[in-house]
């Protein structure tokens, strides 16, 4: 594996009771770009973010991240190395305010056992840098909402700043736009190039205006195998990746 090159899965295999639902995937992610993973419903895109973060154990096949092999890790190990999946691990508590949900992602960062009434002053000191993320996130006229009352990109935007207090050199975004309108798709899509400008990003999404408009790169998945890859000029382009579309 190069340096450049932060992810990369080998042979990356699983296999429901005789279903390959993942066949044989080399996915090579390169540090400091946005990667993305598309394909038909069914492709194994889904499957293969379980994969990634050890959510799935592969039937066979080794994952590569920054060097290091873990296939066999278990997925806080792997969250500690640094790849975070935003919008499923990233836990949101709904009646707290938007600022408090951060303050408690750094808190966590920090390894400190999470009980929100007694270290609520250990919590307060947080304050500065929960706003900073708050802010970065463009929720700071929502500080003091609680979560619960956030339109549904702004709760995605939140899940990005808790994501972003435990500061992941590699962040999983598993269909960001899912469910957005064209506003919360637009403020979402500047937010993730704002995010990657200093991390790697993998996202699978299916909105492909969103995706051509992000992507350094794409890797087109059908059937569990890669179809495809490359910028988004040469995917879309590909007679294989349009019949894969048009043929479910
Ligand atoms: P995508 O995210 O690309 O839509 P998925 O990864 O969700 O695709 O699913 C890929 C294929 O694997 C589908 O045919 C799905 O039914 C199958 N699959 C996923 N998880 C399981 C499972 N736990 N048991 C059996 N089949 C599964």
């Amino acid at each position: 594996m190069d340096a450049d090159t932060i992810l990369a899965t080998k042979d990356l295999t699983i296999e429901f009771k005789g279903f390959v639902a993942v066949n044989g995937v080399d996915l090579h992610v390169k540090r400091g770009t946005i990667h993305a993973l598309i394909g038909p419903n069914g492709a194994g895109k889904t499957t293969c973010f379980n994969l990634l973060t050890k959510f799935l154990t592969p039937t066979k096949g080794a994952i590569v991240y920054n060097g290091r092999d873990i296939t066999a890790m278990k997925p806080a190990d792997v969250a500690r190395l640094g790849l975070v999946r935003s919008f499923q691990i990233s836990a949101v508590f709904p009646h707290l305010t938007v600022l408090e949900n951060v303050r408690i992602a750094l808190q966590r960062k920090r390894g400190s056992s999470f009980d929100f009434w007694r270290s609520e002053r250990l919590l307060k000191a947080l304050d500065g840098e929960a706003m900073a993320l708050v802010e970065a996130v463009g929720l700071a006229d929502f500080a003091d909402i609680p979560a619960v009352e956030l339109s549904y990109g702004r709760k995605r935007a939140l899940e990005i700043a808790t994501t972003l207090a435990l500061d992941p050199e590699m962040m999983l975004l598993d269909e960001p736009m899912a469910g957005m309108g064209h506003e919360d798709v637009d403020r979402t899509a500047e937010l993730i190039r704002r995010v990657a400008a200093d991390r790697t990003i993998l996202m699978v999404e299916h909105n492909l205006s969103v995706v051509a408009s992000l992507s350094d790169r794409i890797t087109v998945l059908a059937r569990g195998r890669i179809l495809a890859e490359g910028d988004y000029a040469t995917v879309s382009k590909d007679p294989r990746v349009l019949e894969s579309y048009i043929g479910v």
